[in-house]
């Protein structure tokens, strides 16, 4: 892949897998950046299944549309309060897509089946699937000790690409949520990401605090964007 100077955001449609491989697309034209604006959500949407309002995989269909024009590797980092079922369900048993999800633990909160720290992958995929589950109502301390340990793996991989799963439902004021980030916070995370320095496709995920949605997703990509 080309890397170039020049950053642009994405704006999409409904129709999220479609705008999951534009925004792609853009990554592999050299873009920085890309944000895809996609709603309903996709992360829990699986190989054989849909549930959580997700129909198609956004974030997963952008990272096979990568591997398949150029990226030799590929992460998809889930920020999620809710484990991204569906994306670990599709890159299990592969090793080219690492799969790392940051959420609500399953012993208590949505989609409750998967989402443990054991769930390594399998076969091919052993040691690409890794799961970061934090007790509902944990700090932000522990959340962005969390995300850490996920930057260094992702850094350990060394990706041509990542894929954000950019749910903001880990805000303080999300009604279904129990994580405690505050708007701050969402700009901490996108400083980190840059600091990456691996060009990033951001798809929205979930995020249920209607009013704070846009400020928080726009604090991650400007302070994103800030950091390149
Ligand atoms: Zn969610």
């Amino acid at each position: 892949m080309r890397h170039a100077d020049h950053r642009r955001y994405l704006a999409g449609d409904l129709c999220g897998g479609r705008c999951g491989a534009v925004g792609a697309d853009a990554l592999l034209a050299g873009q920085r950046a890309a944000f895809a604006l996609t709603r309903p959500p996709g992360h829990h949407a699986a190989r054989d299944y849909c549930g959580g309002y997700c129909f198609f995989n956004n974030a997963a269909i952008a990272a096979q549309h990568l591997r398949q024009n150029g990226a030799r590797r590929v992460a998809v980092l889930d920020v999620d309060y809710h484990h991204g079922n569906g994306t670990q369900d599709i890159f299990y048993r592969r090793s080219d897509v690492l799969f790392l999800s940051i959420h609500g633990h399953p012993r208590t909160e949505y989609p409750f089946f998967l989402g443990f720290a054991d769930e390594c992958g399998e076969g091919e995929g052993l040691d690409y699937n890794v799961n970061y589950p934090l007790a509902a109502g944990s700090d932000v301390d522990s959340w962005f000790a969390a995300l850490e340990l996920a930057c260094g793996r992702i850094g350990r991989f060394a990706p041509d690409a990542l894929v954000i799963s950019l749910g903001v439902d880990a805000f303080v004021g999300d009604p279904i949520s129990k994580f405690a980030l505050q708007s701050e916070d969402f700009l901490r995370l996108g400083e980190r990401l840059g600091r990456l320095g691996i060009p990033a496709l951001f798809c929205l995920e979930g995020g249920y605090a209607v009013e704070p949605i846009g400020m928080n997703a726009v604090n991650v990509l400007t302070a994103f964007e800030s950091s390149i």
